[in-house]
């Protein structure tokens, strides 16, 4: 699993457009809350605080900005253990999913740096699945299907929030790198 991504990428603003679940296709880059926005626009969900801060306290950073891939919503990079989410997130009413599957991607980067499986699994639906088959097929980084598997289950589940924080007392150190 390579760390950030966004540099190399090609010029086709299509083959970047992240899609969550099917929820949402449209072109982050061309809102108005992408191109002048800062840290602090607008905040997480009060649900998703008590994870957030857990991640915060295990060594993650967490930027409601605009991740460095051009029409992400979210992104994790496992290299300076940054979890970035989209301000437009909110509005569009996708910020706690979006969180919970960065966050997911953030423990699964536990303990070494390298992305492995919690081991959660569940029924997902049909045309997330498929979602999940294109993601894979437009990101080059995207090399397993478990690891996004997990992801896209997680973000979608009423007790994500406590499930996660066990996981991460389990899987990550607060002193590790
Ligand atoms: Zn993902």
């Amino acid at each position: 699993m390579r760390g950030r991504v966004p540099l190399l990428l090609p010029v086709l603003p299509q083959a970047l457009a992240w899609a969550w679940a099917g929820l949402v296709t449209a072109q982050v880059a061309a809102s108005p809350s992408w191109a002048g926005s800062q840290d602090r626009q607008g905040q997480l969900p009060a649900q998703v605080h008590p994870l957030a801060r857990a991640l915060q306290a295990y060594g993650f950073q967490i930027r409601l900005a605009p991740p460095p891939k051009r029409g992400a919503y979210g992104l994790f990079d496992s290299k300076s253990r940054t979890l970035w989410i989209a301000p437009v997130t909110i509005p569009l009413g996708i910020a706690r999913q979006t969180f919970l599957h960065e966050a997911v991607h953030a423990i699964q980067s536990c303990p070494s740096g390298q992305l492995t499986p919690l081991g959660v699994s569940g029924p997902l639906n049909p045309v997330v699945e498929r979602e999940i088959s294109a993601i894979l097929l437009r990101n080059y980084h995207h090399t397993n299907r478990l690891l996004e598997r997990e992801a896209f289950l997680m973000q979608a589940q009423p007790d994500a929030v406590p499930r996660l924080q066990t996981l991460l007392k389990q899987r990550c150190r607060k002193s590790s790198r």
